[in-house]
């Protein structure tokens, strides 16, 4: 037998709590409704959407596929936001291949092109992983996290008082050498291009010292860190940089997997950072995926799957529940998230 075609069935008999809506309404800080993260509902009829979400139990739901010319922002605007305006908030993006042709003009242009989307209904701003990874200058230089140059960019989010999501950098295993140790070699296997091995990549923590100057070089700005902070293997880091920044903030999309394989540093975590946690998915509105994290959250139940289907996608281990008490699943579930996107109650 390969070891790939292991399926090891626990034996294990133990509490199984399903949970099928959460205890609170829930916001959910950190989705897509495009292709390919969520699940191309911009292809599909609303009424459908948004009863997906009633059975949820997600109230507002944040698209973060804007993206950054007017036809995407306009037509998610359009599809989403104006006809059902209190259940959507729309984040806009930055076009960084502009960089190459505006040169030193572009984080100017960046910027104005943020007020633009503001005008046009845009509630945040969304930074994808590529920042640090991939994106450029015009002289075809990697462009670090904390490249000064961006400061206009940043600053205009601060005054626009629209919240930045952003994601740099990726599990830490992606950055490793693609071997017989590495904890993600199957997600590498089946995801090539995700593996950002360094070199020629830079190192993770060298993506993430710059995200932590970043954030603290804008204290008026308001950004949330993806997918616990953009580094859920390390709840200390994540820990010391919501100390030290208070305009910081995280979500726990897509990342159930590694916050329940350390429940009592979990648990502890959001105990006292409660007022600093978003509720997020990533994976589009999926009602099982949803019921998942609810039972995560909400549950003492031990060793589950964080994942709908047989085999964990983000590494071979199962998770355990965390058993949130009422008021800080209120504030993880809605409260934080209602402040920092300024949603009427
Ligand atoms: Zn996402």
């Amino acid at each position: 037998m390969l070891l790939a075609d292991f399926r090891p069935s626990s034996k294990l008999v133990t509490e199984t709590t399903p949970v099928n809506r959460p205890r609170f309404p829930v916001i959910d800080a950190h989705n897509h409704l495009g292709e390919p993260f969520g699940g191309g509902w911009d292809q599909k009829p609303l009424p459908e959407l948004l009863d997906r979400l009633d059975e949820a139990g997600v109230t507002q739901y944040v698209d973060l596929d804007g993206g950054w010319g007017e036809d995407i922002l306009n037509a998610h605007l359009d599809l989403f936001k104006a006809k059902a305006p209190s259940r959507f908030h729309i984040f806009g993006g930055v076009d960084w291949l502009q960089w190459a042709a505006k040169g030193d003009g572009f984080p100017e242009s960046a910027a104005g092109r943020l007020k633009i989307q503001k005008e046009r209904g845009a509630q945040g701003l969304k930074v994808w992983k590529g920042f640090g990874l991939h994106v450029r200058d015009q002289d075809e230089v990697l462009v670090k996290v904390d490249d000064p140059r961006l400061v206009p960019l940043w600053e205009t989010a601060g005054e626009l008082n629209l919240p930045v999501m952003i994601h740099v950098a990726d599990p830490v295993a992606f950055f490793d050498p693609i071997d017989e140790t590495n904890e993600r070699w199957e997600e590498l296997g089946e995801h090539p291009d995700w593996a950002f091995t360094s070199p020629p990549f830079p190192a993770f923590m060298s993506i993430m010292e710059a995200f932590a100057n970043l954030v603290a070089r804008h204290p008026n700005t308001t950004f949330i860190g993806a997918h616990v902070g953009c580094y859920a293997e390390n709840l200390g880091w994540v820990g010391r940089m919501l100390e030290r920044c208070p305009n910081f903030y995280v979500d726990i999309s897509a990342r159930i997997g590694e916050l329940g394989r350390q429940p009592y540093t979990a648990r502890r975590f959001f105990l006292r950072y409660a007022d600093r946690i978003l509720f997020g998915s990533d994976m589009g509105p999926d009602l099982e995926a949803y019921r998942i994290s609810y039972r995560f959250l909400e549950t003492e139940d031990e060793y589950f799957n964080y994942n709908p289907g047989e085999v964990p996608k983000q590494g071979r281990w199962q998770v355990y529940g965390l058993y949130l008490p009422d008021e800080v699943l209120k504030k993880v579930y809605s409260e934080n998230a209602r402040r920092i996107l300024c949603i009427e109650p």
